[in-house]
């Protein structure tokens, strides 16, 4: 055995001479000499690993064809960019793996025509002096939301740290045991509170906090009652939270601000659209919040951000706060965030123009016209490989909002026939662009809902690729 693993170390070529091939010589006309130098040696070592743990006769390519073959595949592989348009075929909405919310074709234009250039982002153009870059949104938050002060950073997560830091840092935060959420692995209320410097006062049950559970606590100490939005979960059966406007109207009486944690931040009533409702912004606001959070790349369908608004002397004391300069939103961001926005003046092109907002909403009848044109695409190839079928199935909104709810939509499922469900998957997602699609009860689930319009061709083609093999 150990002889003929020695056979093998020696039969892999050297360096040196597969530098001199005139097929590598090929490769560093285009491609630098560190990169192909790489590429060898990650090829090399991936032999020898493989010899190494070889225990049974295993057929071995180790003629230097084949080596050059896998080198120039390494190479080619290496120059293409790592991050890359993939066609979400989940029916999540708001993935966050895949990069949450899309953008609006508005927001998209705005960029190409002044994100990349000099633009009037701290400079105030009357007083021929430097400006801030905050007002370009505060302006457009506070005539939406009706909101005193507005002010936005890099995402909720430095929203929530910032208003923590600014507010009550080594003093005391009441908040209720059922609200300690986490949020994709890496937002987490109790280490957010602790980053902050605040000290965190849980009040009540995981099931049930009532309004004197939170007054019991109050003293010297307490800079802010906080209620954060259970954005990805939901109690159900013997549970009880304080509602907002009772919580809003202690914070009053004992001169406590009151902070609450929205989450998805939804600008507008979803009830006309799809029959069920997350708290709006201006509801927190009118209700008595002193000040809330949300994200911008959320249910609001803009860029990753986050938002804060409520009483001016509170989000004043936050911008001036040294962190914010930590945590500044990129003009990139900005841009986009405002032009988002300004979409929302008009409510029915809201739900047209941002694509979020059109993908929950799209009828169940566009879905279906949708994947009946899909099949007609791809229709009229016959294969062994797999068979098609139509059904109904449900979609989920994601990032954290609507956890309940299953929004009825239409699948495209292919049933295994020569390939098994897991190669198929596996196939997709390694398409060129990838295809994002999910599993269940052993057939891959296409959900048409978050498929776009002038991804179908490209789908299509994808079907029949994969007839093909
Ligand atoms: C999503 C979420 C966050 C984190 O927001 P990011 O924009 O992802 O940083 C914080 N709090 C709640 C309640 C959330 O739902």
């Amino acid at each position: 055995m150990m002889n003929e693993k020695e056979k093998l170390y020696r039969k892999i070529p050297a360096v040196d001479r597969i530098l001199m091939s005139p097929r590598i010589e090929k490769l560093l006309n285009v491609f630098t000499r560190a990169m192909v130098l790489k590429a060898i040696h990650e090829i090399l070592d991936g032999l020898r690993k493989r010899i190494q743990s070889w225990n049974k006769p295993d057929e071995f390519r180790l003629d230097i064809e084949s080596i050059l073959i896998q080198v120039e595949e390494r190479v080619n592989a290496m120059s293409r960019p790592s991050l890359k348009a993939v066609i979400n075929a989940t029916g999540i909405v708001i993935h966050t793996n895949l990069g949450r919310s899309n953008l609006a074709d508005k927001v998209l234009q705005k960029l190409k025509k002044i994100g990349g250039g000099y633009s009037n982002l701290e400079y105030d153009l009357e007083q021929g002096e430097r400006g801030s870059r905050y007002v370009h949104i505060e302006g457009i938050l506070k005539e939406l939301t009706s909101a005193e002060a507005a002010m936005v950073v890099n995402n909720n997560a430095a929203a929530v740290l910032v208003c923590l830091e600014t507010l009550a840092r080594g003093r005391e935060v009441i908040v209720s045991r059922g609200q300690l959420v986490e949020i994709g692995g890496s937002f987490r209320v109790p280490d957010v509170m602790r980053r902050s410097g605040a000290r965190m006062v849980e009040v009540g049950t995981t099931n049930k906090t009532h309004l004197t559970d939170y007054e019991g606590v109050i003293c010297q100490e307490t800079a802010l009652l906080l209620k954060v939005h259970t954005s990805n979960f939901h109690i159900v059966g013997f549970a009880e939270e304080v509602p907002l406007p009772e919580l809003a109207e202690l914070g009053k009486r004992y001169g406590i601000p009151v902070m609450e944690d929205l989450g998805s931040g939804c600008l507008l009533d979803l009830k006309d659209y799809i029959g069920i409702r997350e708290p709006t912004v201006q509801e927190a606001l009118s209700q008595g919040a002193d000040l809330v959070t949300f994200s911008g790349d959320k249910l609001l369908g803009g860029p990753q951000s986050g938002i804060i608004l409520g009483r001016k002397d509170l989000v004043d004391a936050i911008k001036k706060n040294q962190l914010t300069r930590a945590l500044r939103i990129d003009k990139l961001t900005l841009l986009a965030l405002e032009e988002t926005l300004r979409l929302y003046r008009d409510e029915d092109n809201a739900v047209k123009d941002i694509p979020t907002l059109k993908m929950i909403c799209q009828p169940y009848r566009s879905l279906k016209q949708k994947a009946e044109r899909l099949i007609r695409m791809t229709g009229s190839c016959r294969t062994l490989n797999y068979s098609v079928e139509a059904m109904d199935g449900n979609s989920k909104v994601g990032g954290g909002a609507l956890p309940l709810l299953e929004l009825q939509s239409r699948l495209i499922c292919l049933v295994p026939g020569k390939l098994s469900s897991q190669f198929m998957e596996s196939w997709l997602r390694t398409y060129d662009p990838p295809v994002i699609t999910r599993i269940e009860k052993d057939k891959v689930v296409i959900d048409i809902r978050t498929v776009l319009e002038g991804e179908l061709k490209i789908l299509s083609n994808a079907l029949r690729d994969l007839a093909l093999l």
